[in-house]
């Protein structure tokens, strides 16, 4: 990039699918903004990393959770770089039962978060994503927002929530030439699936025609073309990268 380097805000962007996103944009020339809730020291260490490649990135802990905390996000990352060029709203939990025993508590805590915090983000980034000329917000669901999933009645939910959010924002912002788009990752080798009984994986992999669980790059390269100058006709629309799983 010849002009002044774009920033981009990474959610959750210190481990796993966030992590490989923060490294491909950095990568491709961005300033990147490494948001973290609880994993300090992986974000500092990425800062590192990203650093010692010959980029620019900054670690800003927020509670995406929390509205006041998405709006300081955006404001940190204003005051510090003065511009905001795309947003990755990757931050996301789980918390899994099946529909007979989930309590209020665990379907609000992960309709707050991948929900509400996406929401939030959007809300504040916005102005400054219009003010860019060419934004662009790249939302992370699943595809457990397609086509449910037993035990994620509130996940499930909640990143429909998001893919239905980001068709709206992409209504609503065209004519400012913002694009919002979804990749809907399928089953990707994260911390979020290292937990699976064995039984649960081999299940998986055998609905998967390629036969294996994804890599986290493979969602940041997604992520890397929606962002780039190649995808700006594209919006409103939901990326699968599932390895053939899940085919309409
Ligand atoms: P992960 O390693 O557990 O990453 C989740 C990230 O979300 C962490 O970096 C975490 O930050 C951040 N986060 C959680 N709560 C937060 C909060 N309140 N405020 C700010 N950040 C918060 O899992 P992952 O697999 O990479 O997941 C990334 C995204 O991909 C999620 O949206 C997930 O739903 C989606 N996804 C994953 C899969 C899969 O198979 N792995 C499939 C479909 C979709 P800290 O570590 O700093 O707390």
């Amino acid at each position: 990039m010849n002009e002044a380097k774009k920033v981009a805000i990474v959610t959750g962007g210190a481990t796993g699918i966030g992590l490989a996103i923060s490294l491909q944009l950095a990568q491709d020339g961005y300033i990147v903004v490494v948001n973290y809730h609880s994993s300090a020291q992986a974000a500092q260490d990425l800062v590192k990393q990203i650093q010692a490649n010959g980029g620019q990135a900054l670690a800003v802990q927020a509670n995406l959770s929390k509205v006041t905390e998405a709006e300081k996000l955006i404001q940190t990352t204003l005051e510090t770089y003065q511009r905001l060029d795309v947003v990755v709203n990757n931050a996301g939990i789980t918390d899994d039962t099946l529909m007979l025993r989930m309590s209020e508590t665990q379907f609000d805590r992960v309709i707050e978060t991948n929900l509400k915090g996406v929401w939030a983000m959007c809300k504040y980034a916005l102005k400054p994503l219009m003010q860019a000329g060419q934004g662009r917000i790249i939302n992370i669901a699943s595809v457990a927002g397609m086509m449910g999933n037993i035990g994620q009645a509130n996940y499930a939910a909640a990143k429909a929530g998001v893919i239905g959010l980001s068709k709206t924002l992409a209504r609503e912002m065209a004519s400012r030439n913002l694009t919002v788009n979804v990749v809907a990752p399928g089953f990707i080798q994260t911390n979020m699936t290292a937990n699976l009984s064995p039984q649960i994986k081999e299940a998986a992999i055998a609905m998967i025609p390629l036969k294996r669980f994804g890599l986290p790059e493979d969602i940041a390269q997604m992520v890397s073309f929606l962002a780039s100058n190649k995808a700006q006709y594209i919006t409103g629309q939901t990326f699968v990268v599932d390895g053939g799983m899940t085919m309409y």
